[in-house]
């Protein structure tokens, strides 16, 4: 048997696959075994994996094929994550030297797996279709002190056609109200102070469970009675489950951050029907005008398709003068790309790559206009800032976030992580506010 002492993990994608390592790590640890940075000397390499991008696939399924060319180090290797749902048994064929492929469903077994993998020296899978089991979230290795993720609900019932997530992590499973508020009750025990709850769409979460009667305002009312917790943010949300009731939660709750993830993905009603959003423009734009007018401090954020098959040329114009009047403080904007197993799989991705590159810099730069424009209402102001960590670059400078999401880096001492601070903002670079400490 080869030795099974260090791992390794590398995660790809989003922060709920962060999370899943996070507890992933944990596990490993209480098995005694020894998490270390270096790829090449450890005994177990975890892959946790991401399928939102064909990039995202190619990188990794590149990566795993080298490594079965190195004969001088034989690790043992797991594929965890999206990519293992999707692509399950067939890992196997295309990557012989893999030991087990574990799906987001199944990583409570991670353990299990391992001792099958140790006795029998076979290939083990495990993708269930659903989410079932409560996780080791008490044990999950966070390296971040002052913020953690808490995850609330899993999977997804949306169906957007161009979107594997359905299809990679299952349908939507509540976590029982119970769990997450002794999580976060722990947590906040143990130095945090701010909590993001997680999952691939938050606001529905408590529909697949009427008989808890706690719906995510509820549940947000409840997180923020918790005594010691500063701030809770959310990630992520679909525009048609942002109810007046959650709008309420942010404009009344002590700790419930004003920035809120508000996804268009097109300007174009008959886009946004091809893509099975289920909101047309006009609804979104009332719902983002009543949070407005509800909490006019709220800062919004956005992700935006370009090159969806069949968008013409007026579907992009109408996409560019939304993000141009809705004046979004972040926006992740992609470009569209094919994904197997999708409903949009059957359609012609017909936009040429060039028409969809130059769609996305028209956005990219019109973004970064409305963004800096923002960032110069900024000086002179004060802003509170938690923060976070010494900044990477230079460790004379602190860097925190604002309520509203914005980074903010000033000179201060390190016993100052995990406080709220006023920052009086003098300047900016080029995603960041810079300032001095009052
Ligand atoms: S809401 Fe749509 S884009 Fe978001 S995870 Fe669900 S299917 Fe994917």
């Amino acid at each position: 048997m080869r030795p099974l002492k260090t791992f390794y993990v590398k995660t790809y994608g989003c922060q709920m696959n962060e999370l899943d390592s996070e507890i992933m790590i944990g596990q490993l640890r209480t098995r005694g075994l020894t998490l270390i940075e270096e790829e090449e000397q450890a005994d177990l390499l975890i892959f946790n994996t991401c399928s939102i991008r064909d990039l995202a696939e190619r990188k990794v399924l590149g990566k795993l094929g080298l490594l079965g060319k190195n004969l001088h180090h034989r690790p043992y290797i797991g594929v965890t994550g999206c990519m293992a749902n999707a692509k399950k048994q067939s890992l196997f064929q295309k990557l012989p030297h893999i030991d087990f492929v574990l799906g987001t469903n199944n990583i409570h077994d991670l353990n299990n797996v391992l001792d099958e993998v140790l006795a029998g020296g076979t290939q083990t899978l495990r993708t269930d279709d659903q989410f079932q089991f409560e996780l080791d979230y008490a044990g999950a290795y966070r390296k971040d002190k002052v913020k953690a993720h808490v995850s609330i609900i899993r999977g997804c019932d949306k169906y957007c056609t161009y979107c594997v997530v359905p299809y990679t992590r299952g349908p939507e499973v509540s976590r029982h109200p119970d769990n997450i508020l002794d999580e976060c009750r722990q947590l906040v025990d143990n130095g945090y102070k701010e909590i993001t709850l997680l999952g691939q769409n938050v606001n529905s979460y408590g529909k697949d469970k009427p008989e808890w009667s706690t719906l995510f305002h509820d549940l947000l009312y409840k997180i923020d009675a918790i005594p010691g917790l500063e701030r809770v943010r959310f990630m992520t949300s679909h525009p048609v489950d942002i109810s007046h009731e959650l709008m309420l939660a942010i404009r009344d709750l002590r700790t419930l951050c004003e920035f809120v993830h508000f996804p268009l993905q097109a300007g174009s009603n008959r886009i946004l029907k091809k893509m099975h959003r289920m909101y047309t423009v006009e609804q979104y734009l009332e719902k983002v005008s009543l949070l407005r007018s509800l909490v006019p401090n709220v800062a919004l954020g956005t992700d935006i398709i370009v090159g969806f098959p069949t968008e013409t040329e007026e579907d992009f114009q109408a996409t560019y003068d939304q993000l141009k009047a809705l004046e979004f403080s972040v926006a992740f904007l992609f470009t569209y790309s094919p994904r197997k197993g999708t409903p949009a799989m059957r359609w012609k991705d017909d936009v040429p790559e060039e028409v969809k590159e130059e769609r996305h810099k028209r956005l990219i730069s019109l973004q970064e206009e409305i963004v800096t424009k923002q960032r110069q209402t900024f000086l002179g102001q004060t802003v509170e800032v938690l923060v976070e960590a010494k900044n990477f670059k230079d460790d004379t400078l602190l860097k925190g976030r604002t309520r509203c999401w914005k980074n903010v880096l000033f000179h201060g001492d390190e016993s100052l992580i995990g406080t709220l601070q006023k920052i009086h903002v003098h300047g900016y670079s080029h995603q960041t506010l810079l300032g001095d400490k009052l």
